[in-house]
Order: C-alpha cells, then structure tokens, then sequence
C-alpha cells in the first residue's frame, strides 16, 4: 500500500498589519461589513496597538473570528533590551519563524546628529542578515537569511511603542508623551532597498494618517548604493531622505570596503544620486564611515568633498564602531575632527556624529551576533 501523501502545510495567512486601509476596506467590502468596521481594526492596531484580536471589543464576536482565520496577528517579541530610558537603546526582537532582528532608539533627531533634543529616532532593520558583505559590517558577517515582511517592519515600531508604554522614562512619567518615536531611520539589519516593496509599503503604513502617523520627511532610508533602486526611489510619490552610505571617495577604497562598488562603481553612483536630486528637488546625505588608517587620511577630503559638491550631498562623518572578530578600528578624536574641519574648509556642509551607544553594541548587527553566539 502506497503512504499516504502528507497533508501540505496551511497557507500562512496574510498579516493584518501588512494591509493598509484601503486593502481592508475592500476585503470588508466583500464580507459585507461597513467601511467603519475597517477603521476601527487600524484604530485598534495603530492607536491602541493591540496584538490580539480579543481586545477589539467594539468589534462584533462574529467579525472578530473571520478576522481571525483570514489574517496573522503575531506581534514580535523582545529577547533583550540593554540602555536606558533616557539614552540609546537597543532591541532584540524575535519574529515569528525564530529569526533575531534589532531596532535601535536613539534619543536625537538624526538632522541634529547626536546633539541631545526631546525627539527620539528608531533605527529599523528589513532584512535578517544582508547579503551585501561589507568588511566592516556585523550584519553582513553570517549572510543574508531573508527579507522581511511588510508586518515585521512595521511591528519594529509599534512594538517599541509597546514597551515604551510599559516602561515609561521618568521624564515621561510626570507629562506623558502620546508616543514615542518621532524619526525613522531605515538603518538598522540589512539593505533596505533590496527588499523595497515591503518596505516601501510599510514605509506608507507608517506615514498614513490612519496609521502610523510618522511624517514622510522624518523617515530617512539609507542604502549602500543600489542605483536602480535610488532612481525607482526618484520617482515615488513619498517624500523620503535619503542617505547614501559611501565610505570611500574613490573606487579602489570604496571597493575594499563595499563590495557593491564593483557592480556600481562611484560613477554609475553618483549619477544615479544626480537624478535623484533632480527628480526629487531634494537633498541627500554622504554617510562616510572614519575607519583608522584606511578612509580617515586628509588626502581623501578633496575627492569626498568634489562628489559631495556634486549633488549638494551634506557629509554625516561617523566614527567606525568596532566589530569583535573584525580587524578594523576608529580614529582617535583629533584625526576625526580634523577630518570634519577640512571638509568643512571646503565649503561642505559636514557633521560628526557624537557617538550614541557605542558602549551597548548599537552599530547595525552586533546584539544579534552576540546573542546567535549565546553573549547578548
Ligand atoms: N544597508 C544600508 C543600511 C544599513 S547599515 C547601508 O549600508 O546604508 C546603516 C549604516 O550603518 C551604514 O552607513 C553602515 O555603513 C553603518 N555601519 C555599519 N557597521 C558599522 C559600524 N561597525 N560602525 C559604524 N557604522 C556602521
Ligand atoms: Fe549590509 Fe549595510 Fe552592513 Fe553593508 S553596511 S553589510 S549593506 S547592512
């Protein structure tokens, strides 16, 4: 007699939080329920950010269970949380296939560049992993192991916001904020605009008036250069900063550092940047890692500050975080701020980022590493 064939694995069903409301609205539209019903489920998930259908009480029983078997509900959950309420903090989310991703809280506005300020900035990851590789970089050290989905992205927030509500800062506790985050940086695990779709999904989640609530321009999306993705980011409708990690001035050092300079190289880089600026009529920013002895030397201030001139990029410097197992170090405070004036000298609008949270392995990738080899 043959076996009989394994029964197939249920389909995962869609999140609700990968849906915008317009998306709900049509599927009540099918069921037969009013629009409102639709407004109440994103007024539950977005305002009171429940993780669980039975809190939406105002829901009929009946809807809540078709809610149920047609949309996943799983809210991540947090494995470590290391700082303090009043400076960098640092997730450890786990996602529902086990998967270990972070988001970091800064207490500044990224514009500000580390100067203390009431806003509060949440650096998200889109990817477990990144495939990209970069010599210096944690994330990139055990590859890329997937993209994540619309509801992950999205969740990094919502539940920041969560923990937030359960563990107030003391400032917070005497005048209560409404929320948390006020910034995004899409800066945290992985190469954002390798996996663009979901983001940019749940990017508009975030920002939508129903939802998130998050001002477009306060979302910032950096990448390592892929420039047909920079020029398709040209043309969306959302009004995004962008940040372009460069890190080199010139091929032969940019190459060494990012692979992802040899598929496109600074030129090809720089006119994708060229047509973004025009597109957009915006304005982008030149990340640039000081990695000691390798990028942090004067002579590589003009060619950095003639790219920077070329699109009116403005320099964000910042200091390299040092990776255990990874060979490369920080410059000493002098050669940094030697660095920053000779840009500055040129007439390059150039910062230095005073260092959040160098002390609880805040640069992208380190809590997972320490936490995948059993230190977090
Ligand atoms: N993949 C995207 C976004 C995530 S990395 C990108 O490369 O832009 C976000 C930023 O953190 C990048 O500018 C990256 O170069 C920087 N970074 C990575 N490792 C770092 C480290 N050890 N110290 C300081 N910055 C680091
Ligand atoms: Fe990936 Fe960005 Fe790290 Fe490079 S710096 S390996 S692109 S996360």
């Amino acid at each position: 007699m043959s076996e009989p064939s394994p029964i197939p694995p249920a389909p995962r069903l869609r999140d609700v939080r990968s849906q915008t409301l317009e998306e709900l609205q049509a599927e009540f539209q099918n069921w037969q329920e009013p629009a409102y019903r639709a407004s109440q489920v994103v007024e539950w998930l977005y305002v009171h950010r429940a993780t669980d259908w039975t809190a939406m009480s105002n829901l009929p029983l009946r809807l809540r269970e078709r809610l149920r078997h047609n949309f996943a509900l799983d809210p991540i959950t947090l494995v470590a949380h290391q700082g303090s309420p009043d400076h960098t903090q640092k997730f450890l989310w786990r996602l529902a296939d086990g998967a270990l991703i972070e988001s970091v809280l800064i207490p500044a506005n990224p514009a500000l560049c580390g100067e203390e300020s009431d806003r509060r900035t949440l650096c998200v990851s889109t990817q477990v992993g990144c495939a990209y590789g970069c010599a210096f970089c944690a994330s990139g050290l055990q590859g890329w192991k997937r993209n994540l989905g619309v509801e992950e992205i999205v969740d990094q927030v919502l539940a920041a916001e969560r923990w937030h509500a359960a563990n107030p800062a003391p400032a917070d506790a005497a005048s209560p904020r409404e929320r948390l985050v006020d910034n995004l940086v899409i800066m945290g695990m992985g190469e954002p605009l390798a996996n663009y779709d979901p983001l940019l999904k749940a990017l508009r989640i975030l920002n939508a008036p129903w939802g998130g609530r998050i001002g477009a321009r306060r979302i910032t999306v950096s990448t390592s250069g892929l420039c047909p993705q920079i020029r398709r980011l040209a043309e969306e409708p959302l009004q995004l900063q962008l940040a372009v990690s460069l890190h080199g001035a010139t091929d032969p050092v940019r190459s060494r550092l990012m692979p992802v300079n040899r598929k496109y190289p600074i030129r090809e880089l720089m006119a994708a940047c060229e047509f973004y600026v025009a597109r957009k009529g915006r304005l982008l920013t030149f990340e640039y890692l000081l990695i000691a002895g390798v990028n942090d030397d004067l002579a590589h201030v003009p060619p950095l500050a003639d790219l920077a001139r070329r699109v009116h990029a403005k320099v964000n410097l910042i200091p390299y975080n040092h990776v255990p197992t990874l060979p490369w170090q920080r410059p000493d405070d002098n050669t940094q701020q030697a660095f920053l004036e000779a840009l500055q000298a040129r007439g390059i609008n150039a910062t230095l980022r005073r260092e959040k949270g160098h002390d609880i392995d805040a640069a992208c990738g380190q809590l997972r590493l320490r936490a995948e080899a059993g230190n977090a």
